[in-house]
């Protein structure tokens, strides 16, 4: 049997940052469950189809295939129809129409079986939005990560400069605010906590202090 680690929370709490690192600390294969909705949004963008025409969306799905690979550091690789997109992926305009996308059933199915099978065959800590309510139910342990909007809007923001890309800081906040909106209300396995995820604010938490957190509530289930 192996363990499975869910982490869920809003846009910018830092889930991949913690992710990646707890996954190196404890050995487990750290999966990016967002990168996969980042890769088939890139898809619809380059093909110019609208966000919102669901039925067209569910039409190109079976054309898409998404799968991971790890590098040779373990950083993990996504790869779109043999194209590894994983430099492509991280704009706000590639962010909006993941999260527009995501709500559409047709994509999440395409995605779901992958996600659910890597659990089967490794240790796995994955992170998204509904990794605890709906593709790991019975997750060995689940956290449910978020922070206050104006700091995870600070950090995006911080995270994008010291990556030389031009941007603003209350646009940062708008669009996390509307991607929330979107990520929770959607229909379709939106952002919840699990009942019985452990809530983590790291709003006035270092990243040392939550994986901390997160290794200790780890510690108590192995
Ligand atoms: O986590 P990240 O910001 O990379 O995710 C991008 C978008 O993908 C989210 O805003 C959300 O709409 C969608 N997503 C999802 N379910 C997941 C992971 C991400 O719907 N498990």
């Amino acid at each position: 049997m192996y363990y499975s680690i869910a982490i869920d929370g809003p846009a910018g709490a830092g889930k991949s940052t913690i992710a990646k690192k707890i996954a190196k600390d404890i050995d487990f294969i750290y999966v990016d469950t967002g990168a996969m909705y980042r890769a088939i949004a890139l898809y619809f963008l380059r093909k110019g189809i609208d966000g919102h025409d669901a039925e067209r969306i569910a039409e190109e799905c079976p054309n898409i295939k998404v799968s991971l690979s790890y590098d040779e550091e373990g950083r993990q690789q996504v790869i779109l129809n043999g194209e590894n997109v994983t430099p492509l992926i991280r704009s706000e305009e590639v962010s909006m129409m993941a999260s527009l996308t995501s709500a559409i059933p047709a994509v999440r199915a395409a995605l779901l079986d992958l996600q659910r099978n890597m659990a089967l065959t490794s240790n796995i800590l994955m992170d998204g939005r509904d990794i605890g309510t709906h593709v790991l139910p019975d997750a060995s342990l689940k956290i449910y990560l978020t922070a206050s909007t104006a700091i995870r809007a600070r950090r995006r923001y911080d995270e994008m400069c010291e990556k030389g890309i031009d941007c603003n800081l209350d646009q940062i906040e708008k669009d996390i605010i509307e991607r929330d909106r979107q990520d929770m209300n959607r229909e379709i396995a939106p952002l919840r906590r699990a009942e019985d995820a452990v809530l983590i604010d790291s709003s006035d938490m270092s990243i040392d202090e939550v994986v901390k957190a997160v290794v200790t509530e780890f510690e108590k289930i192995k």
